[in-house]
């Protein structure tokens, strides 16, 4: 059924049964279908019922509606309508499956298998946590294959070796990847620039191309390979820093950006999703919430760049090429993302 089909917008969708019944009537049809795992097959339809009813809760119905009535241009109306819907997945993309029943699951120090499975596989790393494994997810990621486990464990993180700093404010920036209240500064990272310039350049070529021609799937294969070493790095970035915030401050604050808007409108945009701003709030979230952290979200509007960290004064005139900060009232002179950084650092909630 498609998504942009008028029984769809209604809500009318297909009931789990519905498709439950499908599968059963399919696999007595397709042999092939007796190779899967019928849980594996069974999660996707969990996972789909799940998203469909997200689809349509009323908090999402009225999100979609808002935008559909600002929207003015085809483009934009096909967008709005398609607010919080499941995206239809694409073939080589994200490819993966769960097992969700940890009977079927068997770990064995460092080799693992799931039913239906005829060997074990070899791991890389052995599992670092103890505890019961919930779930495996088996994904293939630019031409390799992973498995990740989802483990309830026991473990507390009581790892308070080090006496931690009150709290730090954090901004996020274009030059730099992250400017410390403290001094800090953590670069942006050379290599990544170097692999989203070629990743850009691949993807030029990839359009010039005869679709379907060999040149084209080769291409194709070479932008898979680095989406997913663009990746990796980035998710290394990230957790190297959120690693060091949460092990050193018991308070951290950063700007509760909008990053879609900015992503959208800004100049920024290349920046902001160079660094992975999303990603970046997500996992220092969850670390946050795991070491007992308390994370400030500074309120969007709060000029963190344009006020004077010393004094309060602010400067509506400063402009986004200044990278020093010079107060007209207290003759403070700073580096801009520092001066922002103990702003977000000192903001208080009124
Ligand atoms: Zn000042």
């Amino acid at each position: 059924m498609s998504l942009e089909s008028p029984a769809f917008r209604h809500g009318e969708y297909v009931k789990k049964t519905t498709s439950i019944k499908l599968i059963k009537e399919l696999r007595v049809k397709y042999e092939w279908l007796e190779n899967f795992l019928i849980r594996v097959i069974r999660n996707c339809v969990d996972d789909i019922d799940k998203a469909i009813k997200r689809a349509w809760s009323p908090q999402i119905i009225v999100e979609r509606n808002r935008v559909i009535a600002k929207a003015i241009t085809p483009k934009q109306k096909v967008k709005a309508f398609r607010l919080g819907m499941p995206k239809f997945a694409k073939k080589g993309i994200n490819e993966s499956f769960s097992i969700r029943e940890k009977e079927k699951i068997t770990i064995k120090d460092r080799k693992f298998k799931v039913e239906k499975m005829p060997f074990y596989i070899k791991m890389r790393n052995k599992i670092r946590f103890s505890g019961v494994v919930k779930q495996v997810t088996i994904s293939l990621q630019g031409g390799k294959w992973f498995a990740s486990f989802l483990i309830q464990t026991l473990d507390k993180h009581e790892e308070e070796q080090k006496p931690r700093s009150a709290s730090v404010g954090v901004d996020i920036g274009i030059k730099n990847l992250a400017t410390l209240s403290n001094g800090i500064v953590f670069p942006k990272s050379q290599p990544l620039k170097k692999q989203l310039k070629r990743l850009r350049q691949l993807q030029k070529k990839l359009a010039r191309q005869v679709q379907y021609s060999n040149g084209y799937e080769k291409t194709k294969k070479r932008i898979a390979r680095l989406h997913y070493f663009v990746s990796q790095k980035r998710k290394a970035i990230i957790h190297e820093l959120t690693d060091y915030l949460v092990s050193n401050f018991k308070k951290i604050a950063i700007e509760d950006l909008n990053v879609k808007g900015m992503i959208k409108n800004n100049k920024l945009a290349k920046a902001i999703s160079d660094v992975g701003f999303g990603m970046f709030r997500e996992i220092l979230t969850y670390k946050c919430k795991l070491y007992g952290v308390k994370l400030v979200l500074v309120d969007r509007f709060f000029p963190s760049s344009k006020t004077c960290s010393k004094c309060g004064a602010k400067k509506d005139d400063l402009k986004l090429s200044d990278r020093v900060y010079t107060c007209n009232s207290c003759n403070l002179v700073i580096d801009r993302d520092l001066n922002a950084s103990l702003n977000i650092n000192g903001w208080r909630q009124v």
